[in-house]
């Protein structure tokens, strides 16, 4: 018996066990200092009240004869797949409801996607990088190279046309950079994918947080229909992180050696997964409504906010960032030349507030810090003064 070796080329890691770790000693070295964490990835405000009606009312259908239903579609009922195409066309983009799976989560399917590629492809991911897209591949025993999104690229990573790709990961909003690609950017990595036979995998998990021009999702760009596939979330958009819907545009048109992408990965869903439970599915479906497009721009308002506290906070300071505009990200450099563990120290000892040290999320990422704006509002606002009194010169 034999484990998949593949395995053991994983580099550990434990960015968030250390950081855990690291706060909790201070913690109880110093239990009277009030500690603020502007590290989370997660959401803190409550599912919006429509939601959380079509969860109690579809739960309610599942214990009355008449109504009761079994195995979902592998791909999703045709009622949310419709309410997420309405959804694309609200910012203009055409999208067909059969061209949408329904999956529990970008994870999963940023994760999965893979099984429908050889493993003799070469992946290209931008560095700093969702950890998920490495690893992922690093399990099937792909090659990884790494495009850099450092400060002279604004944290925006371009193709490079003597560097061989044949899957591309472009996430953006970014996280962790918190950084966006204008559409002329995101052209350019098009055009690059159609021109080598390569296919993009797009995660637009945040894209809800766009507030200036740049894309909502990449098929907005010409020619992204015949070399992109789009994984898109409900976590931060609604809130979902603990209830779990997420979706994939999969282009009908869109095919690689001489087979159907789309048709592939319904084959491989129908193989391995089955579906999203129903309650689930009603309250997706429950997000894209109107009533429930104005619930979820009131919570996404509310982590804007923050994040325009805590940039206007930087901007002040002189500190370069990038993010906190279309991201609830922000990216900044450390100060004084800090390096990112050195800084996550400084900032916890001092002023008591958690960040993500940048280089936890790849080579690029170092001497860079991340802070989130999912806190809640007193607090952010807590940390932010806390880090101007500290960091003011
Ligand atoms: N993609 C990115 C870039 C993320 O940052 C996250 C969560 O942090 C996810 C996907 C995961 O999304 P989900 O909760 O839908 O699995």
């Amino acid at each position: 018996m034999k484990i998949n070796r593949n395995f053991d080329h994983l580099v550990e890691n434990y960015l968030f066990a250390d950081i855990a770790s690291k706060t909790a000693a201070y913690i109880e070295a110093n239990p009277d200092k009030k500690v603020i964490r502007l590290g989370i990835g997660d959401v803190t405000l409550p599912l919006p009240p429509v939601v959380v009606d079509a969860l109690k009312k579809g739960a309610d259908e599942l214990g009355v004869k008449e109504t009761f239903r079994g195995y979902p579609s592998y791909e999703g009922y045709a009622f949310v797949r419709r309410a997420i195409a309405d959804y694309y066309g609200s910012f203009g983009v055409a999208v067909d409801a059969d061209e949408i799976f329904i999956s529990d989560g970008a994870k999963s399917d940023a994760g999965n996607i893979g099984d429908i590629f050889g493993t003799d492809n070469t992946v290209l991911v931008t560095d700093p990088v969702y950890p998920v897209y490495v690893d992922s591949n690093v399990m099937a025993g792909r090659r990884i190279v790494y495009a850099g999104a450092e400060e002279e690229n604004g944290f925006c990573a371009l193709p490079d046309d003597s560097v061989h790709a044949d899957i591309i990961y472009l996430c953006s909003p970014n996280n962790p950079t918190g950084s966006a690609y204008s559409a002329d950017e995101l052209k350019q990595w098009v055009d690059y994918a159609n021109r080598n036979d390569a296919v993009i995998i797009y995660d637009a998990a945040y894209e809800a947080f766009i507030t200036d021009d740049s894309p909502r999702s990449i098929f907005a760009v010409p020619g992204a229909r015949s070399c992109a596939i789009e994984i898109a979330s409900l976590s931060k958009t609604a809130g979902f992180t603990g209830t779990r819907c997420g979706y994939t545009v999969i282009p009908r048109e869109l095919s690689r050696d001489g087979h159907n992408i789309n048709k592939l990965w319904y084959r491989r869903q129908a193989t391995k997964f089955n579906g999203v439970s129903y309650p689930v599915q009603c309250a997706a479906a429950a997000v894209f409504s109107d009533e429930g497009l104005a619930q979820i721009r009131e919570n996404l308002a509310y982590y804007k906010e923050n994040a325009r506290i805590i940039s206007e906070a930087m901007d002040t300071l002189g500190i370069y960032y990038t993010g906190g505009k279309n991201s609830p990200y922000i990216w900044l450099r450390c100060p004084f030349g800090m390096g990112s563990w050195e800084f996550f120290d400084y900032l916890l000892t001092n002023a008591q507030v958690v960040g993500t040290p940048g280089e936890g999320f790849g080579a690029c990422g170092k001497g860079y810090f991340r802070l989130t704006s999912f806190g809640d509002r007193d607090n952010t606002i807590e940390a932010v003064d806390r880090i101007k009194n500290l960091l003011k010169r």
